[in-house]
Order: structure tokens, then C-alpha cells, then sequence
């Protein structure tokens, strides 16, 4: 496969970045962008668009943040609109282009992304994913649509239970291919491939270009071009970076107190749990924080709508897993702060890319435990950057609040059946999303919260979620496997 050599995007200097009339872009979609207010594209986007429009593949090394989906959304609309006609006929209305995910909230912010950028043109899109009732997702599909946004396992329930047609497809976008890989999506991916006409544009998107993800490009790709704009594990110069040395028990005062004492909305909290993650989100409210968690037990309802209230500025805080906030895209998120370090400095990368987007500053906090400093010594290893050590002084009053509720928790957390299933049956990204550590306290005196006395439980709406996504998003020769490895006590790959 000849390949153009790559070309670094962040080279390209503000002077001789064209504006998006200059690059050509269809009119209906300018007067789109111009409303959003976007005055200049970003590098990718300066290097992508002409590359799509002129129609070569294209292979692009670029994270969430550095405004990659306009850059594949605007030229592909751009692409369609010759084909593009008012006719109420769903038939002249086929999937022509098509975007694979890997999570339904990056599905969802996609569609999102080409609904307003397609605001001005009788284009028609819809999205589909798992987790919700797939049978508004077969009228939406039923009435047309050019542009059609997808996670790989939702698809093809709609492809086996022909309630969509692919062959029209001109035009398949990968995003965020090596979350997809690493999510075991390859037996899916290789699936859809074999159903899409031969002859069609392709675009991979990746926050890097692994051996596997290059693999993938030669088996997919034409004669990309590769455009690059982030190096590798880069984490962008807008965001500072903070790490303040603390125990256990202090980090949730801390949280408490940057939150309350600097005014801030909208700060995304991680945590490496789906246990730690709810109960952090719970004891945060009792601080008067108002926050809400998000995580894989969670139903996609639940999850959209903390989502939606995080986005509206009604939360401080969104206490999330690596998993379910993978790709989320909120604009202005002031702040993160990692609760945890994550054990992979990967996800660290990905973590503090969800502030200081798009060129705007950002704040990384993160509280590390003695035992969690080799973690930080891994990040540092990776970004090529040392990360600053600083001493947070948290008011007494919130500490000794802290412990207290702390030393409310139960002895030891003895994860329940229902528990360790829901862990797995959810998945986690390499092993992300674990079970709870043991606390090390002792029994408590007397329970401030009956909450923090009940062994972790799903919601139903979670576990009836779960069991349908599970019904409808496995395919029959990895459910086997699945169910002998969760049966075991293996961990899930498989997305939430
Ligand atoms: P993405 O990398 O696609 O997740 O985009 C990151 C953020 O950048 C999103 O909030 C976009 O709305 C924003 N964005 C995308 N393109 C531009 C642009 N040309 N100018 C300013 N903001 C942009």
C-alpha cells in the first residue's frame, strides 16, 4: 500500500491555515458552521477537510479535543450534497455514509455533530446503539437517512434483522479505531466490512497509530493520507497540571473544597470504580456538592440523563469511570481531577484530554495516595512531562468530616453476586472499572448513612439494561465464551 508521508497538522502555522470558505466547503454547511461560531478550523481540520472532500481515504492520529468530528462530519456532508434532495420517499434516501463508535455516547455526540453542522441541507441521519429499545431505532431507519451513526454491535442487530441496508454506503468513518480494538470490536468491525460496497472512501480516526491500528488501515484503507496532529500521548500545553500528595480519606475533602472554594461547575472527578465511583457522587451530595455519577451499571437512560444535566451547568461535579467517559464532550469542562490515578498512564492521556479542548485552558488535578505515586512516576514516563507536586491545605472542618463519614463505611465490602456480575457483564476498558479495594478501617461506631451499610446493587433499570443489551449486542460465538469466562470470574472486554 503507497502511503503519503505524514503530515504533521500542528506544523501548519495560523498564517496559512485557509478559512472554511477558502477550503470550499458547501455554502448550507458554511452558514452551519458560521452559527456554531467556529471562525477557523483547527489543525486537523485544516488538514482533513480538503483530503475527504477530494475524496481519499484518509488515516488521522488525532484525539477528542482537537475538533476531529467536524473534521470528518463537515467535509462528508459536504460530500453527499449532490445526492441530496427533499423527497419525502425513504427510498431516496439510503445510507451513504457511515460512522462506527465505540460507545454510545460518542454515537450520540457524533449525531449530534452532524444534525447541527446539517442543519441547513435535507441530508437525513439517525444513530443507533445498544442499551436502549432498538425499535425507534427501526422507524428512524425505516423513514431514510444518508448519514447513519453506529456502534459496531447495534448495527448488526439492525443488519440481521434487515432493518438496514448498506449497500448504498459510500463513505465509512472508523472514530476512535483503537478504542474499538481495544475493545474487542475486530470480529464486529470485519463483519460490517464484508456488507459495504467495495468500491467507498474510508476514514480512520485514533488517538495513536499502534502496529494493530496500521494493520487495520492497510486491510481497509486506499492509499491513505495520514495526517497527525497530536504526538504520541501528548497532553495538550493549555491544560496545567497538578498533583497533590494525600491519604484516602483526605481526597474527598479536597474534592469538596476546590470545588466549593473556587466556584467551579462542570468538573469532571474519576474514578477507577463503579463502586467508588456511585459512592463518591453520594458523598459529595451530602457535602452539598451537587454531583451525579456515571458508570457502566448505570442505564443509558440514567447515564444521558446526568449527562445532560452536567452539560446544562446544573451539576459541580460528574463523578465518572474511564469507561463511560470515553470521548465525552462537554465544551468549557474547567477542570478534572483524577480521584484515583488511573493504573494505565494511557487513560490518563485520555482523562485530562476532557478539559482544556480546542485550544481553551484547563486544570489535571490529581490526589495520589503514597501508594499511588509510581502511577504518577508512569504518567510523567509517558507525556514526557513532569507533572507539578504541590500541598493542598483542606480546612479541618471538611477533613474531619471526611474521616468521619469514612469511618462509616463497612469493615470490609464483600462484593455480592449481583455485583460481580454486573461489573463484568458491563465491562471495563483493560481492566479499568475494578471492584472496590477493601477498606482498611474498622467497624464503625454508628453508621452516619444506611447507604454506605447496603452491599453495591445495580438499579433494575441497570440490570434490565444490561440483560437486553446483553441480548442484543453479543453475538452467539462470544456470548458462549462470555458466559464461561463470567461464570469463571474472567473480566469482560466487551463494551458497557
Ligand atoms: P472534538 O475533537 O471533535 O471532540 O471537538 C472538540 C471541541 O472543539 C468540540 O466542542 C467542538 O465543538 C469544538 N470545535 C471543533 N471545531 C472547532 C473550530 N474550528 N473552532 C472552535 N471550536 C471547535
Amino acid at each position: 500500500m503507497e502511503q503519503t508521508a505524514a503530515v504533521p497538522a500542528d506544523d501548519v502555522s495560523p498564517a496559512v491555515i485557509p478559512s472554511f470558505a477558502e477550503i470550499g466547503l458547501h455554502p448550507s454547511i458554511l452558514q452551519a458552521v458560521a452559527d456554531t461560531g467556529y471562525t477557523i478550523p483547527t489543525p486537523i481540520q485544516a488538514q482533513a477537510l480538503p483530503s475527504v472532500m477530494a475524496g481519499n481515504d484518509v488515516m488521522g492520529a488525532a484525539q477528542t479535543g482537537t475538533g476531529k468530528t467536524a473534521a470528518f462530519t463537515l467535509p462528508i456532508l459536504h460530500r453527499l450534497m449532490p445526492m441530496a434532495n427533499s423527497s419525502a420517499s425513504p427510498a431516496r434516501h439510503p445510507v451513504r455514509a457511515l460512522i462506527l463508535t465505540p460507545t454510545r455516547e460518542l454515537a450520540d455526540q457524533v449525531y449530534e455533530s452532524v444534525k447541527r453542522y446539517g442543519l441547513k441541507t435535507p441530508l437525513r441521519s439517525t444513530v443507533v446503539f445498544g442499551g436502549v429499545d432498538i425499535g425507534p431505532q427501526k422507524e428512524a431507519l425505516r423513514n431514510g437517512c444518508e448519514v447513519l451513526i453506529a456502534t459496531p454491535g447495534r448495527l448488526l442487530d439492525h443488519v440481521e434483522q434487515r432493518t438496514v441496508n448498506l449497500s448504498q454506503v459510500g463513505i465509512l468513518v472508523l472514530d476512535e479505531a483503537d478504542r474499538m480494538l481495544d475493545m474487542g470490536f475486530l470480529p464486529d468491525l470485519d463483519r460490517i466490512m464484508r456488507m459495504l460496497p467495495a468500491q467507498r472512501q474510508t476514514l480512520l480516526f485514533s488517538a495513536t497509530f499502534s502496529n494493530e491500528i496500521r494493520k487495520l488501515g492497510r486491510t481497509y484503507l486506499k492509499n491513505p493520507v495520514e495526517i497527525e496532529v497530536a504526538k504520541r500521548n501528548a497532553t495538550a500545553d493549555t491544560v496545567t497540571q497538578i498533583a497533590y500528595a494525600m491519604s484516602g480519606e483526605a481526597k474527598r475533602a479536597a474534592v469538596v473544597h476546590l470545588v466549593k472554594s473556587r466556584g467551579l461547575k462542570q468538573v469532571i472527578v474519576f474514578s477507577n470504580t463503579k463502586i467508588g465511583t456511585s459512592r463518591l457522587a453520594r458523598q459529595l451530595e451530602l457535602d452539598g456538592v451537587r454531583a451525579e455519577s456515571i458508570h457502566g451499571d448505570k442505564s443509558q437512560a440514567d447515564r444521558m440523563k446526568a449527562l445532560e444535566a452536567f452539560k446544562a451547568g446544573e451539576l459541580e461535579v460528574l463523578v465518572a469511570t474511564d469507561v463511560a467517559a470515553r470521548g465525552l464532550d462537554v465544551a468549557g469542562v474547567p477542570c478534572v481531577i483524577n480521584y484515583d490515578l488511573p493504573h494505565s498512564a494511557e487513560d490518563y492521556v485520555h482523562r485530562i484530554g476532557r478539559t482544556g479542548r480546542a485550544g481553551a485552558s484547563g486544570e489535571a488535578i490529581s490526589l495520589f495516595s503514597p501508594a499511588e505515586e509510581k502511577y504518577l512516576i508512569d504518567i510523567e514516563k509517558l507525556t514526557k512531562k513532569p507533572v507539578t507536586r504541590a500541598v493542598l491545605q483542606v480546612p479541618g472542618e471538611l477533613l474531619a468530616r471526611a474521616s468521619s463519614r469514612d469511618e462509616a463505611r463497612p469493615a470490609r465490602h464483600v462484593r455480592s453476586h449481583s455485583e460481580r456480575n454486573s461489573n463484568e457483564r458491563s465491562g471495563g476498558d483493560r481492566g479499568s472499572e475494578r471492584s472496590a479495594r477493601p477498606s482498611r478501617y474498622s467497624a464503625p461506631a454508628k453508621p452516619i448513612d444506611e447507604f454506605f451499610l447496603k452491599p453495591y446493587e445495580p438499579s433494575p433499570a441497570a440490570v434490565a439494561a444490561a440483560s437486553t443489551s446483553a441480548s442484543t449486542e453479543k453475538k452467539p460465538a462470544i456470548q458462549t465464551k462470555r458466559t464461561v469466562g463470567l461464570l469463571l470470574g474472567g473480566k469482560s472486554k466487551k463494551p458497557e
